[in-house]
């Protein structure tokens, strides 16, 4: 059957013209001769209006027609004597797929956004959570053709890891073992040689150290995968299922691993401009009004690029009561971050981190004191990438690996790396749902991600 979706309609010039849509009914407003039917099927923001005419159609059939129906409407197209629309159909022919009764949730409009959280299966259906799907696509779109654009390769990282090195976070545990009777070592402890892999086995919390792997091959490849975290922090930043994307170079050192962050990132956001308009457009005279200033500001900008030491300096001088103190040696803290994106008032990237706080593959400067560390701080978001230069040299790896009493055996293959045409090389990642905040000016992170994995909520 030829079906036009609503977007080409709204567009369509071609009047007259019989025309097939079909879609879920936003609201119906009936007046003496003809009945109003808003339609949408998702293509865009906005509805199509379908008008029937009272005396064309049985009265049982438009009464049925209510919010939520699902219907399929043939009729002419023609240009609207109404405002608000260009064109809108004159029905001939509704067929109901789905009808709606009264208990439909999303009756009237302006629901929390609370509320939608608790009726994830149907919040697609409103205006707000439509467009951040339509925003989420063209997102992880876009980040492909960037990669694909730019020579990278995509890399499939594992979702199940038997590495527990990787240190970004707790982890989920994957097994097939009886959790009330699982098989014992002699010692007491479980045995998992009985487990399924014959080891023990979580959701991978990074797909960076397979990335290394591939990119000491293939120099230029990225991952975009699902990413999993066990902490407990129940913030609106942080999920316990998000999306990652690490990009991982050789040959690349820690200012060109900067400007490949700096130059998607703003990529990414002209790209959000150019091709999701209609959908920003709604988000910032619903939900923020500096929604498209900040997005064209970060655009246009230039990231200021600056030192650990020489923020802490700038948080120092600041003379300003933080709830915790900034001192050199200490991981910075939102409050801190926040008070240096508004320092510079764009975004700022922030180098060579104290190795203590920072992770074991990090490459070591020749003071022996940082890290080549960067960190991407957004504003409004706060971090959105965190990356570094790597330790490529083999001594210098393991000797940092047994300071910190790692699984020094568990590390071989990815030691070996460093044995066997060992190159620099960086790389970062970027949380695609941080990304989205950014982007769509949503302040909680569950609004950004289709069914939301947080602590003590898996429902849908
Ligand atoms: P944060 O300090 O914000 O908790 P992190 O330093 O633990 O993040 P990294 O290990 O550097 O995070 O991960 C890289 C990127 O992945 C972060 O910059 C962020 O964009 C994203 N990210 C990390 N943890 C989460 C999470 N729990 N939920 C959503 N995105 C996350
Ligand atoms: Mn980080």
């Amino acid at each position: 059957m030829k079906r036009t979706n609503v977007k080409e309609l709204l567009k369509s010039t071609e009047y007259d013209k019989e025309v097939t849509v079909q879609g879920w009914v936003r609201t119906k407003r009936d007046s003496k001769q003809v009945v109003f039917i808003a339609l949408n099927d998702g293509s865009i923001i906005h509805n199509i209006q379908a008008v029937a005419a009272i005396d064309a159609f049985p009265e049982e059939l438009l009464k049925s027609i209510t919010t939520g129906a699902c219907v399929q409407v043939k009729g002419m197209l023609v240009k609207s004597p109404g405002q608000g629309q260009s064109v809108e159909i004159q029905a001939k022919e509704i067929s109901i797929y789905g009808l709606a009764d009264e208990t439909f949730p999303l009756q009237k409009k302006g629901h929390t956004l609370e509320f939608l959280r608790e009726i994830a299966h149907l919040r697609p259906r409103t205006n707000t959570i439509g467009a951040i799907m339509r925003i989420r696509h063209a997102m992880a779109y876009g980040i492909h053709k960037y990669f694909n654009d730019n020579g990278f390769y995509y890399l499939h990282a594992p979702v199940i890891t038997g590495s527990d090195a990787e240190g970004a976070g707790e982890m989920f545990r994957v097994t097939t073992l009886d959790l009330n009777n699982p098989p014992k070592n002699e010692d007491g402890s479980i045995n998992y040689n009985e487990d399924f892999f014959g080891k023990e086995t979580n959701l991978t919390v990074s797909g960076q150290l397979e990335a290394e792997t591939a990119a000491m091959a293939l120099s230029k490849v990225y991952t975009f995968g699902p990413t999993f975290r066990a902490e407990n922090s129940n913030t609106p930043r942080h999920l316990a299922e998000f999306w990652m994307i690490e990009p991982e170079m050789a040959f690349y050192d820690i200012n060109d691993n900067m400007d490949v962050a700096e130059d998607m990132l703003k990529y990414l956001v002209k790209y959000a401009l150019d091709n999701c308009l209609d959908d920003l457009t709604f988000l910032n005279n619903m939900y923020d009004k500096e929604l498209l200033n900040r997005l064209n500001m970060v655009k246009d900008s230039t990231f200021k690029r600056i030192t650990y030491t020489e923020g802490v300096d700038i948080l120092i001088a600041a003379n300003k009561k933080f709830e915790f103190k900034p001192e050199w040696g200490k991981d910075l803290q939102k409050e801190h971050e926040n008070h240096l994106v508004d320092h510079f008032k764009c975004p700022v990237i922030i180098t060579d981190y104290p190795r203590g706080i920072k992770a074991f593959y990090m490459k070591q400067n020749e003071d022996g004191k940082t890290v080549r560390a960067m960190d991407v701080l957004f504003p409004y978001v706060g971090e959105i990438i965190g990356g570094s230069q790597r330790e490529e040299n083999y001594d210098k790896l393991i000797a940092r690996i047994r300071e910190m009493g790692l699984p020094e055996k568990e590390m071989w293959w990815y030691l070996e790396l460093r044995k066997f045409g060992t190159a620099p090389h960086s790389g970062f990642g970027l949380g695609l749902e941080r990304l989205i905040l950014f982007v769509t000016g949503m302040t909680n992170i569950r609004d950004v991600i289709p069914f939301p994995r947080t602590p003590k909520n898996a429902e849908f």
